[in-house]
């Protein structure tokens, strides 16, 4: 798409400060981290949710996520977990429209906050949502 900023970091027409380039996939460093070594990983080609990508992409970019969380986890100083943040649809958070998934570094004290309020469900709703779930598959 020629107004995505992604496409244009993926294209080389904005700069970005890269950790990987290699295939479909693209990591660099996000310009407005929520910790140190925040990190995204993107496909090259416009896709606007997950639910758009081929699955060979998929493992494609999964399998750098978890190379660049790995290499993270060793490196950047203090970090002791992280977690993975993927967005889709504007409901959900997705402020970019082109898959990306943040790998976040995390540490004791970052006063980071991705709780939510846990809620309550009765077995026959699980039930239910669990069939509508199940007959798509
Ligand atoms: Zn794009």
């Amino acid at each position: 798409m020629d107004d995505c900023i992604f496409c244009k970091i993926g294209k080389g027409e904005i700069p970005s400060t890269k950790l990987y380039e290699g295939g479909n996939v693209l990591s660099f460093l996000d310009i407005n981290p929520a910790s140190k070594g925040h990190a995204l990983v993107i496909p090259k080609k416009h896709y606007h949710t997950l639910l758009d990508m081929p699955h060979e992409e998929m493992k494609e970019v999964m399998e750098i996520v978890q190379k660049i969380a790995a290499a993270v986890m060793t490196t950047i100083p203090g970090t002791e977990g992280f977690n993975i943040i993927q967005s889709n649809n504007e409901v959900a958070g997705q402020v970019i429209p082109h898959v990306h998934f943040h790998i976040i570094p995390r540490s004791k004290d970052d006063k980071l906050n991705f709780a939510w309020e846990q809620g309550n469900a009765e077995q026959e709703e699980l039930e239910k949502y669990a069939k509508l779930v199940k007959d798509k598959l």
